[in-house]
């Protein structure tokens, strides 16, 4: 006889059922289905809220995909009250998202309280966690944070409303010393946390306060690559009476994920890499929609054009910037493309990451560090270059530093600063580089042990075990 999911994973006790509350971006979606792909080779029932229409098609194809690669998953579909968008003149079109989710997540509770069989947990993103836990208290269920970022951005998000209420009201916000983590200086801050009138602003405060009244937090990141921020949250340095810490990451990427946009030009970057020689490759990508100036572009293409390294440019592809809508040909300037034919390819388009990272080609990562890359570095081993652009990627680069993934160039210019970062510059860093054998190996040592993290035994792996008992123990 077959041997049931439970028998093969060796858990005992009843059924959970779980609903998952994911957030707007790609950046939410992807490691919330990556989990949800990882805890359904356990004994429970999973049930996604899902909102259409998606912010972006990407969003959109990424919940078509995760459906498909798992049938069983059940699907609950929400509707939105509308928001009036005039209320928050400017704001980006993720946060509005967050802000009308937020706004209609009261309706949330009858939906699942309907639902068979019986929800038992509720796993929501830290974006909605002030209004989904008091819903899932009500209903006397229990409820976890799926955190997106790390760590050390978990020990900012719930310290952050511990810092302001210290901090004379009148004064400006400063560096934020968290205890048993360390400083986060004020320019590494998301930036728009220094303006309290943000809704980001007015949210991460609100979540940041409930994070602490949650049942745990879930965080794609490992032992290894965050020990000092991990233990402090554990011990409640950070916020007295912190909940359980799951540190259960890296996460891999699921089989089907977003192969139809772009399997066309995937298949021919893969193949494009296969010719090339091992580790010759300069893999450049900043996330799916973190916005670099065409001059910046043009400078960066310079200074790959300069290093004389073979690379592979992937373009903000999705979201809707600049880049998004205008050729190759005009962002890079005339005759790029010919001049580094052969040895550059660029596209647009949505490109495998994991199989670029995993690929003998590549030897180095230019990136934005935004945490999926930075965990998909170090599960590849593969040395990460950070160049921050904005939000959250400056503390997760202090954790690229720290960590050993990567060099963190802490100088170089970000969010709201116009300056540019000379073609010369970046091209004499690539070089230097793809030549440091002890940064290969010190990354390649950071691969090892998010390997040992998620093999049986290791310890994401436990902790993920921890979680699922914790779901059946109700
Ligand atoms: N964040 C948070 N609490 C909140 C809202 C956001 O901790 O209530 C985090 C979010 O997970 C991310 C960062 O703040 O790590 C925001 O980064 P960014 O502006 O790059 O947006 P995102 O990557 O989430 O789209
Ligand atoms: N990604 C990808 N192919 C692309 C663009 C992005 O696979 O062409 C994936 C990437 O592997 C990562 C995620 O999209 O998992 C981007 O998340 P990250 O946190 O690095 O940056 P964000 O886009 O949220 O700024």
């Amino acid at each position: 006889m077959a041997a049931t999911a439970a028998q093969r994973t060796g858990e005992a006790g009843a059924r959970g059922h779980v609903v998952f509350v994911p957030s707007a971006g790609m950046g939410h979606l992807l490691p919330f289905s990556r989990f949800i792909g990882a805890l359904s080779r356990h004994d429970v029932d999973i049930s996604v809220v899902t909102v259409v229409p998606t912010v972006s098609a990407a969003e959109a194809d990424q919940l078509a995909a995760l459906f498909n690669d798992f049938p069983r998953l059940r699907r609950i579909d929400f509707h939105l009250l509308p928001l009036d968008a005039s209320e928050f003149p400017g704001a980006d079109p993720f946060v509005l998202r967050w802000e009308a989710l937020r706004r209609s997540m009261h309706l949330l509770g009858p939906l699942i309280a309907g639902v068979t069989p019986r929800v038992t947990a509720v796993v929501s993103d830290v974006t909605l966690v002030s209004q989904v836990n008091p819903i899932a208290k009500d209903l006397h269920l229990q409820c976890y944070v799926l955190f997106v970022s790390s760590a050390t951005m978990m020990s900012l998000n719930s310290y952050f409303p511990i810092y302001l209420d210290n901090k004379d009201a009148e004064a400006d916000v400063g560096d934020v010393d968290i205890p048993g983590v360390g400083r986060i200086a004020r320019s590494w801050l998301p930036q728009p946390l220094l303006d309290m009138n943000k809704l980001f602003t007015k949210q991460f405060i609100e979540n940041g306060r409930e994070n602490a009244k949650t049942d745990g937090i879930l965080i794609n990141t490992f032992d290894a690559l965050e020990p000092v921020a991990l233990a402090a949250l554990r011990d409640s340095k950070v916020v007295r009476g912190f909940p359980s810490v799951f540190a259960v990451g890296p996460y891999s990427s699921l089989a089907s994920e977003m192969k139809d946009a772009g399997a066309e030009v995937e298949d021919s970057t893969l193949s494009w890499l296969h010719q090339q020689p091992a580790r010759s490759v300069v893999y450049v990508a900043f996330g799916n929609r973190s916005a670099v100036s065409h001059e910046q572009l043009r400078e960066i293409a310079a200074g790959l054009e300069a290093s004389g390294c073979r690379f592979l440019g992937v373009l903000k592809t999705t979201g809707g910037g600049r880049a998004a809508r205008d050729s190759l040909r005009d962002v890079l300037g005339d005759g790029f493309l010919e001049r580094v034919q052969g040895r550059g390819m660029v596209t647009k388009a949505w490109v495998d990451q994991e199989a670029v990272l995993g690929h003998p080609a590549v030897g180095l990562f230019l990136s934005h560090s935004g945490w999926n890359s930075v965990t998909e570095a170090a599960a590849a081993g593969m040395p990460l270059l950070a160049w921050p652009r904005g939000g959250d990627h400056r503390v997760a680069a202090t954790v690229v530093a720290s960590s050993g993934v990567g060099v963190w160039m802490e100088h170089w210019s970000w969010d709201g600063e116009e300056w540019l970062v000379s073609g010369e510059e970046i091209g004499a860093k690539v070089k230097e580089m793809m030549a440091d054998g002890a940064a290969r190996e010190k990354a390649a040592r950071g691969g090892e042990e998010a390997a040992k993290a998620v093999a049986v035994g290791g310890s994401s792996h436990t902790s993920m075990l921890e979680f699922v008992a914790k779901l059946k123990a109700t």
